[in-house]
C-alpha cells in the first residue's frame, strides 16, 4: 500500500499521478531568496511524493503577460517577450543550480491567452461575469469571505496586488477583471478579442493555465504566502464558477515569506537577495538545508550568518550519514519517511536522522537533495 502524504493536517490520498500546479514568476527581475524557498518546498512535495512510489506531474507557469512587464520594457527599451525570454533562461540556471527537477509543462499566459478567452466567455454564459467598456468583470467578491478577510483589508489587499478595486467600471470593488480593455494610449500590449483589443487579468491566467494543462482540478496548489489573496482565492472561484467543479485544489502548499530586516523581500523595496549571489558564497545544499529545515509556513528573516548554522548543519548530517547505522536503521529509515510525509516535517525527519545516524541519515539527505 503507497503511504499517503498529509498536507494541512489532512491526508491527500492520490489515485494515480499526483498533479501539482505551482505559480511561476513574472520574469522581469532575477531569482531572489523569497522565490527560491518557494521553489525547493513544491520540490521537496514532490520528492518525498516520489520517495513513496507515487509519480508526480509539475506544472509551473511564466507569467509573461502582466503590467509589471511592460512596465519594465518601458523603462529599458526592449521588447517585453525579448524581456521574459532572458530571465526564463538565467531562471531555469538558478533552478538547476539548486537542484529543482524541471516541470512537465511550462505554461506561459503570452501562449494561454485564447485560453482565458475561453475562461471568460463561460463566466459571462453561467452569469458570474459582466461586459464593460471592453473590459470582463467576475463577481469574486466571495473570494475575500473564503479567505477570511473583511471588505476593507482584501480592498487594500486588491489594491496593493494592482486589482485597481477604486475602477468606478465594476459593480464591487472586489470584483477582478478576468479581460482588460486595451488602454487608450495604446501603452500596454494587446490581444483581439470578442470585446476588443484588451489583455488576460493575473488571476485569471493562472485559472486558465490549470484548466489548460489539468482539466478541472489539480491535487496540489502552491505558490508564495503572499499568493493567498487576492490571487489564490480569486483564480480557485474563477475557475469553480467556470466549470463547477469544487475544489479547485484538493490542497495547497504556501511556504511562509522571507523577509530582510523584518520586511517581505521585493524589487520595489530593493532588499532582494539574489540566488545567484549567494550561490558564489554557498554551496546549493546549504541554501536548501536553509530554506528547508524549518516550519514551512512561518515567516522569517534571512540573516547572511545564517548560512555559519546551516554549513555546520550540513557537517553533522554528512557525518551521522557516514556511521554505522542504529540497530534499528531500517525502522528509523521508516520514521523519517513518515516525518516527511506528515506535513513535510523536515525538523523532525533531521532530528531522527542525526540521533539514528546510517540508512536515516542518508535518507533524509537523499530526499532533500544535500548530497
Ligand atoms: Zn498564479
Amino acid at each position: 500500500m503507497r503511504p499517503v502524504l498529509r498536507l494541512g493536517g489532512a491526508p491527500l490520498p492520490v489515485v494515480g499521478r499526483a498533479r501539482v500546479y505551482v505559480c511561476g514568476i513574472t520574469p522581469y527581475a532575477v531569482t531572489h531568496l523569497g522565490h527560491a524557498a518557494t521553489y525547493l518546498w513544491t520540490d521537496l512535495a514532490i520528492r518525498v511524493w516520489r520517495n513513496v512510489g507515487v509519480p508526480v506531474e509539475l506544472a509551473r507557469n511564466i507569467t509573461d503577460v502582466d503590467d509589471a512587464m511592460f512596465d519594465e520594457a518601458r523603462r529599458t527599451g526592449l521588447p517585453f517577450d525579448q524581456i521574459a525570454s532572458l530571465q526564463r533562461f538565467a531562471f531555469d540556471r538558478t533552478m538547476t543550480s539548486l537542484g529543482i527537477r524541471p516541470p512537465d509543462h511550462e505554461p506561459t499566459a503570452r501562449a494561454a491567452v485564447t485560453r482565458v478567452i475561453e475562461l471568460a466567455t463561460a463566466l459571462l454564459r453561467a452569469g458570474h461575469a459582466y461586459e464593460r467598456g471592453g473590459s470582463v468583470y467576475a463577481r469574486t467578491a466571495e473570494a475575500a469571505e473564503r479567505a477570511g478577510l473583511d471588505r476593507a483589508a482584501a480592498i487594500a489587499l486588491a489594491a496593493e496586488y494592482n486589482d485597481d478595486p477604486h475602477d468606478p467600471e465594476r459593480d464591487d470593488p472586489l470584483d477582478v477583471a478576468v479581460w482588460r480593455a486595451a488602454r487608450p494610449d495604446g501603452g500596454y500590449p494587446s490581444w483581439p478579442s470578442p470585446w476588443g483589443p484588451g489583455r488576460p487579468g493575473w488571476h485569471a491566467e493562472c485559472a486558465a493555465m490549470v484548466l489548460s494543462t489539468f482539466g478541472s482540478s489539480v491535487d496540489l496548489h502552491a505558490g508564495g504566502a503572499d499568493l493567498r489573496y487576492p490571487h489564490h482565492a480569486v483564480e480557485a472561484l474563477l475557475a469553480e464558477r467556470a466549470t463547477g467543479v469544487q475544489p479547485f485544489a484538493r490542497a495547497w502548499l504556501r511556504p511562509g515569506t522571507v523577509r530582510s530586516g523584518g520586511v517581505k523581500m521585493s524589487k520595489s523595496l530593493g532588499n532582494l537577495t539574489f540566488v545567484d549571489d549567494l550561490l558564489t558564497r554557498h554551496s546549493p545544499a546549504a541554501v536548501r538545508l536553509l530554506c528547508l529545515v524549518r516550519p514551512r509556513d512561518d515567516d522569517w528573516d534571512f540573516d547572511e550568518a545564517a548560512f555559519d548554522e546551516a554549513e555546520a548543519g550540513l557537517d553533522l548530517l554528512y557525518s551521522a550519514a557516514s556511521r554505522p547505522g542504529a540497530v534499528r536503521d531500517a525502522s528509523a529509515t521508516d520514521e523519517v519517511d513518515a516525518a516527511l510525509l506528515d506535513d513535510l516535517d523536515t525538523v523532525r525527519a533531521q532530528a531522527i536522522a542525526l540521533d539514528s545516524g546510517g540508512a536515516a541519515a542518508r535518507r533524509f539527505i537523499s530526499v532533500l537533495g544535500l548530497a
